[in-house]
């Protein structure tokens, strides 16, 4: 039997580029069982009896992720001679999380610091033989791109592969875990395969069991888990998950410490140069405002918006000229179709007036997704993206916030779900809850059509709509943050944030293509999932109703179901501007998938009639608001609680249903109270009055004003600008 290898590492710690230096041509590319990953496998150059696995890219092996589950499936399963584990040198505090728990599989590791080159060319270095007492098993650096010290780590790990396993995990964790550990593994060793576990995995399951991993659960039974795993959660006082993490990076903290050797350095790199400017203190923020400011700008404002307009007018409205060839648009197409085929006009209507309409207005904003997807891509691979998490955690710090919050933060402005799940890299569990319940207010991507719609069809395209939504998006999480850290559950100790930060680098175009059209693709998907059956259940709700001859289609939407169920729920909106049904069953819908609201727009002011009057849904949908009303729509619809899919995340990661209340109950009132104000303040200054609802108005700005600045009672005041090390 030949050797199996699997490489094992984070999303770009050079897993590819490694494997293909591994194998050359030998590769077979096809898709792990029943999934749409990519599975590659091939032969090491010129040893065709080893064969070489790559895994999906992944930060941890727990259960959270497609990628996650399929590679740990495979590690725990297939049962590889060992493991590759690819770490990105300059990146050693996040790769090696990964690391400690590849360790606890019972597979021998070798780990291989990849990028040394570029580790080198800062001047820095790695000193591997602590690396490799630290950790129990072989290490190499190598250079994937270069080819240095690949075939000396390919010797290392066959060597490891024909040892076997040497030691079983690195870290060892404090007394109560491994007290329930051991309990766990004598448990483990008294069942008789196939229900028990061997040897080397029983440290693996038994964790995965403290930390009540139910994919794990699942699949073995030990008597008396319960009562261990309960123990030790009664000794550490919670949830062993986040514990389990945390003493992971402290672990780490401490080995990263001894082994990287930062060198002092004589000559200033290029990096090195351009960090003094970008993270001056004091241009650091100007700097920032207007990298983010040009982001938004250019993927809503411009580039983007002539191909939407394209899109929207041309593609699924009347047609456009392709090389002066007229091609005609989708619904005149599709309803000559439905002509010719002399379709009922229920069907006719379903499919013009309800599924083109409402994924067709979505789709047409997918080029603006695109666009802030592929900036967004560049902004991460070129090394700034770790600057603004390092700028903001000086900000945040002063408010009693980690700048960890950033990294969630981040990943939430493509989609809050993978964002509500990044704030596991927070160990403490005050901050990482506040984590959890603000990172959505970040606008995400299925919000950016919402910001162009309105940005466009109301405010004729003005430059600042579409960065406000980014900043007030900021603005709230940091004053939820002040707001709630006075509270008595989320007081205490800021998460210590310690991070390199990577040198810059020139973005390589495939991956940031690659990046781009991943999030972009998943987008496309759902307009073609959840928004098309949206779209086809709001054109019913909205076309039938009861009439004189009892049920059927309505003439007037007015007088459909629709409208009823939205006039109920619009008494609500009234005192925020857009207490009309239709608004307010877009800001409903939007609780499915945020681009609903969207979609729903397109299907209640007939968007596949654009075509022959050009702009006309943008039309419609300006005449039902005005500029101060479309704005408090915007600023409800994206600081309210975000879609199912997200509210789902969060209440994963609360994993306790008061909690999700909670959260979900904050995220309510924020939105509400914001747009309130602004409706109410900006409908007073705007000379329309004095009436009850300023005095609503008036109320909640001085009850935000009142939770930003009260003195949290019991606590000494901070010093401006001190960690709130002293709180709590
Ligand atoms: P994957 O996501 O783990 O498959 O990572 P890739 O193989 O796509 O690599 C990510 C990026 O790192 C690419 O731009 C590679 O060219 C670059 N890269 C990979 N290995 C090295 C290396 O050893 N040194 C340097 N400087 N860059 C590398």
């Amino acid at each position: 039997m030949g050797v199996k290898i699997a490489l094992a590492g984070n999303p770009n710690s050079g897993k590819t580029t490694l494997f293909n230096a591994l194998t050359g041509s030998n590769q077979f590319v096809g898709n792990w069982p029943g999934v749409t990953v990519e599975k590659k496998e091939g032969r090491l150059r010129g040893r065709g009896d080893v064969s070489v696995i790559d895994l999906p890219g992944i930060y941890s092996l727990s259960p959270y992720s497609l990628e996650e589950v399929i590679a740990r499936n495979y590690l725990l399963e297939e049962k590889p001679d060992v493991i590759i584990n690819l770490i990105d040198g300059t990146n050693l505090e996040r790769n090696l999380f990964l690391t400690t728990q590849l360790l606890e599989t019972g597979i021998p590791v070798t780990a291989a610091v990849n990028m040394i080159d570029e580790v080198e060319k800062s001047g820095d270095a790695i000193d591997l033989a602590k690396l490799e007492t630290a950790l129990g098993c072989p290490a190499a650096a190598i250079s994937a791109l270069k080819g240095d010290g690949v075939s000396r780590m390919v010797d290392k790990a066959l060597a490891a592969a024909e040892r076997g396993l040497e030691r079983n995990g690195a870290v060892t964790f404090s007394r109560p875990i491994e007290e329930g550990v051991a309990a766990l593994s004598a448990a483990l060793a008294k069942q008789a395969p196939p229900g028990g576990v061997e040897e080397g995995r029983r440290r693996f399951y038994a964790l995965k069991l403290l930390e009540r991993d139910e994919k794990a659960a699942a699949k073995i039974t030990v008597p008396g888990a319960e009562g261990i795993v309960k123990k030790a959660e009664e000794e550490c006082g919670g949830d062993l998950e986040s514990r389990v993490a945390e003493e992971r990076y402290r672990f780490i903290s401490s080995l990263v410490s001894a082994c990287y050797k930062r060198r002092k350095r004589d000559a200033e790199t290029l990096s090195d140069r351009i960090d003094r400017v970008v993270t001056n203190r004091v241009l650091a923020l100007p700097i920032f405002g207007v990298v983010i400011f040009l982001i938004y700008f250019i993927s809503v404002t411009t580039l983007g918006t002539w191909v939407t307009d394209w899109t929207n007018d041309g593609l699924f409205g009347e047609g456009f000229s392709l090389f002066g060839l007229e091609v005609p648009g989708v619904p005149v197409v599709i309803g000559g179709l439905l002509e010719a085929a002399g379709t009922a006009p229920w069907l006719s209507g379903l499919v013009l007036d309800g599924i083109i309409a409402g994924v067709g207005a979505v789709i047409g904003f997918v080029p603006q997704m695109l666009v802030l997807f592929l900036l967004l891509a560049v902004l991460e691979s070129s090394g700034y993206m770790a600057r603004i998490a390092f700028i903001l955690d000086r900000i945040f710090r002063r408010f009693g916030l980690s700048g960890k919050s950033f990294i969630p933060m981040l990943v939430g402005t493509g989609c809050g779900v993978p964002g509500v799940m990044a704030s596991r890299a927070i160990e403490n569990e005050a901050d990482r809850r506040l984590t959890v319940m603000t990172t959505t207010f970040m606008p995400c991507g299925a919000k950016l059509p919402v910001i162009a719609m309105i940005s466009g069809a109301v405010f004729g395209g003005a430059w600042w709509v579409a960065p406000s939504a980014y900043f007030i998006g900021v603005a709230s999480v940091i004053m939820s943050g002040i707001i709630l850290k006075k509270t008595p559950p989320f007081r205490g100790d800021v998460s210590p944030f310690v991070m390199e930060l990577p040198p810059y680098r020139i973005p390589g175009a495939v991956n940031v293509l690659r990046a781009m059209w991943e999030r972009g693709w998943s987008f496309i998907k759902k307009a073609g999932s959840i928004i098309l059956i949206s779209a086809a259940a709001i054109w019913f709700l909205s076309s039938f109703g009861f009439t004189q001859e009892g049920f059927g289609m309505v003439e007037d939407m007015n007088d459909g179901l629709l409208a009823g169920l939205g006039s109920a729920i619009a008494l609500v909106f009234a005192p925020l501007g857009f207490g009309t049904w239709d608004a307010a069953v877009a800001t409903i819908t939007g609780l499915i998938a945020k681009e609903n609201v969207v979609g729903t727009m397109g299907v209640l002011y007939g968007f596949a009639e654009v075509g022959e009057e050009g702009e006309e849904m943008w039309e419609a949908f300006a005449s039902h608001f005005t500029v101060l009303s479309a704005y408090c729509f915007l600023l409800f619809n994206l600081y309210c609680p975000p879609c199912f899919a997200a509210i789902g995340a969060i209440r994963r990661e609360m994993n306790n249903p008061r909690w999700t209340l909670f959260a979900a109950g904050y995220q309510l009132a924020w939105g509400y109270t914001l747009a309130l104000i602004v409706y109410q303040l900006g409908g007073f200054f705007g000379g329309g009055g004095f009436n009850a609802g300023t005095a609503a108005g008036i109320a909640a700005l001085g009850l935000l004003a009142w939770l930003l600045f009260r003195r949290p009672r019991g606590t000494p005041a901070l010093p401006p600008g001190e960690p709130a090390a002293s709180a709590g």
